[in-house]
């Protein structure tokens, strides 16, 4: 599942390939859409909140969220592209095309609208607006919730997934299913959220650990077998829920 520095990066892509440019080619592949072409409309702004992604052409908003497989690709336009029927909207502005693959959501909205659909979510840990009082008065609100379900809850905070999410709670000492009771200082905990998306949101070898050397870049996500780099325990994993989680069993309580 793509993490909101993931979704943050795309939209820096998007608005390097397609702002200021007038659209060649607007081809929407959802069938609701079907007749929606904004050729010869210039884009305005390419903004991201938490997850979600919005181009603006226009009084037009085309919204888009990744989801679990979802991506966009720029590339020189005329270069064919291996995601074929993946594909579910190109946009082309001269020689730059930008095609959005395996989109969880595609929606062409009113672009005075657009933010409606993000209106539920908590602040935005990588927006101009973040508010960690706010944040961490959400975490806890419900003091019985898992800590996991809290932290990928878009409504307490908007760009956590399961990356960080299992990295956090490793960092914290608390194990994905402690309650949020136990989390002492929940300021600290949303900030460090924060500080790690913030660090990742250009580069594109995600690191918690301060190491961007290949194995050594996460505590514990994808590492079930291997050791602990605090205490050399070995790293479990769950993977019976719908989603998998990686804790270690000495640090962790
Ligand atoms: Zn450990």
């Amino acid at each position: 599942m793509p993490e909101g520095d993931t979704v943050f990066h795309t939209a820096a892509k998007l608005r390097e390939a397609l702002v200021g440019k007038t659209l060649t080619r607007c081809d929407v592949r959802v069938p609701r859409y079907a007749t929606v072409d904004l050729t010869g409309q210039r884009v305005d702004e390419v903004i991201s909140r938490g997850k979600h992604l919005f181009i603006r052409v226009g009084q037009t908003s085309i919204h888009s969220h990744l989801k679990m497989d979802g991506s966009w690709k720029v590339s020189p336009t005329g270069r064919p592209s291996r995601a074929g029927h993946r594909i579910r909207i190109i946009l082309e502005a001269g020689d730059v095309q930008a095609a959005g693959i395996d989109l969880g959501v595609l929606e062409i909205l009113d672009r005075n609208q657009d933010e409606d659909t993000v209106a539920h979510l908590g602040p935005d840990l990588l927006g101009d607006d973040w508010d960690p009082h706010t944040a961490a008065a959400n975490l806890i609100a419900d003091p019985d919730r898992p800590l996991a379900d809290a932290l990928l809850d878009q409504r307490v905070m908007a760009g956590v997934g399961n990356v960080y999410c299992n990295e956090l709670c490793f960092v914290f000492g608390h194990l994905p299913t402690a309650p949020v009771s136990k989390v002492s200082d929940p300021l600290r905990m949303v900030q460090r959220a924060r500080d790690m998306l913030w660090l990742n949101r250009s580069r594109s070898n995600r690191t918690t650990t301060g190491d961007t050397r290949r194995g050594q870049q996460v505590w514990v996500y994808g590492r079930s077998g291997e050791r602990c780099r605090r205490c050399r325990t070995a790293i479990e994993a769950d993977r019976s829920g719908d989603r998998v989680m990686f804790w270690c069993p000495n640090c962790q309580r």
